[in-house]
């Protein structure tokens, strides 16, 4: 297979010249990134990759805007989006760049066909039948989609020392936020408030957004893990799960604590108590070369002791990054085995019907040895 280099070229929509002033991340992080997926290619029999999926696109190109495809190939990259983002593409993207007049399968196929490309990986959990069926139907004789998925995601599960820092300014972001709004809570507040101020208090401290949308759940709700927010009020005697996420300079942060109104009793003590166990239990079984199941089996062995294993209904934690879930997970039976520099939660928890959920989850950073815990806020619950 023969690949021409593609010279910047006016008759296939507008190429920009490549240039990165307002990328916050060096343009040499990106191109690292593409060049060790080209070097890949040989080895999977792939002669170019054809990456969709938004959070992939910004770890390879930095591109952060909605509409866009990459062709990765050995020796060059090509970025394909829409007139809305040239001011955009040409800031955040050290590539070529191609800025289509119609939809940017046709500009896409145009290069297929220029670069002889003939077997091209694609993300086939991230792109829709429709949107699939439409390429292969456009592409020159000879070439084919082949399935490559999860390869770049695979990539992004360690994390380099730029990508932990931003990971690690989230963190303080949504801690912050959710210390500056406690001692607001009382009585009398509803579910929406309480998460409106959270969600408000984190994008004056620097967030973009939520990185997912902020759980605040009180009483017997608290049972469900993923409730939303209602307009139920908070009342004396509740439990009130708070689990809320910043999403800053493009990263997540995601961060469980418990509050509790008026005086706790026993069987919320002891409760809390077991999760917190679990939960230290996890993080001590955090380490570079660990098991991911392992790192669950410890902290369900504690709610075992407590027999309470019944009730913790999900896996202990999930890796994050540019997305708020992502791999590794930390379940049951997955396979995988810790990594240094992989980000990930500790999030055990024990749901039960009519009584309440208690959920306790920082965001973690793996090391050689164990873990540094990225998350400050104090795991105590908080008595309001
Ligand atoms: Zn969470
Ligand atoms: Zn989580």
């Amino acid at each position: 297979m023969s690949i021409k280099r593609l010279q910047p070229n006016s008759s296939v929509g507008q190429a920009l010249s490549p240039a990165n002033p307002a990328a916050a991340e060096p343009a040499s992080e990106f191109d690292e990134r593409r060049h060790a997926v080209a070097a890949s290619l040989a080895g999977r029999k792939l002669d170019a990759l054809l990456v969709s999926f938004g959070p992939n696109l910004r770890y390879l190109a930095g591109f952060t805007g909605s509409n866009a495809l990459l062709l990765l190939l050995p020796g060059q990259s090509i970025l394909f989006t829409d007139p809305r983002y040239q001011i955009q593409a040409a800031q955040e993207v050290s590539c070529t760049v191609t800025i289509a007049k119609g939809p940017l399968e046709a500009d896409l196929v145009a290069a297929i066909g220029r670069h002889r490309v003939k077997r091209i990986g694609y993300e086939p959990a991230l792109i829709s039948c429709e949107a699939f069926r439409s390429l292969e139907s456009r592409l020159p004789a000879k070439a084919s989609l082949v399935a490559a998925g999860g390869s770049v995601e695979r990539m992004r599960m360690v994390k380099s020392p730029s990508e932990i820092d931003r990971i690690r300014r989230s963190v303080l972001t949504n801690s912050r936020a959710f210390e500056q709004t406690v001692p607001g809570v009382r009585a009398g507040i509803t579910e929406q408030d309480l998460a409106a101020e959270l969600e408000y208090r984190m994008r004056r401290l620097g967030a973009e957004k939520p990185s997912f949308e902020t759980i605040v759940a009180a009483g017997v709700r608290s049972a469900l893990p993923h409730a939303q927010p209602t307009a139920a009020r908070l009342q004396l005697g509740q439990l009130v799960v708070v689990d809320m996420g910043a999403l800053q300079e493009g990263y997540a942060s995601d961060m469980t604590r418990m509050l509790y109104l008026g005086t706790p009793t026993a069987k919320v003590k002891r409760t809390y108590r077991a999760v917190l166990e679990a939960q230290l239990a996890g993080i001590d079984a955090v380490r570079a070369g660990a098991r991911t199941a392992h790192v669950d089996a410890a902290a369900r062995d504690v709610l075992k002791r407590y027999c309470l294993d019944r009730a913790f209904i999900h896996s202990t934690g999930h890796g994050l990054g540019l997305e708020i879930h992502e791999p590794p997970r930390l379940g049951k039976s997955d396979k995988g085995r810790l990594q240094a520099g992989m980000a990930i939660t500790i999030e055990p928890g024990v749901y039960l019907e009519n009584f309440g959920g208690i959920r306790i989850e920082d965001t973690v950073v793996v090391t050689e040895n164990g873990c540094e815990i990225l998350t400050p806020t104090s795991k105590e619950l908080r008595v309001i």
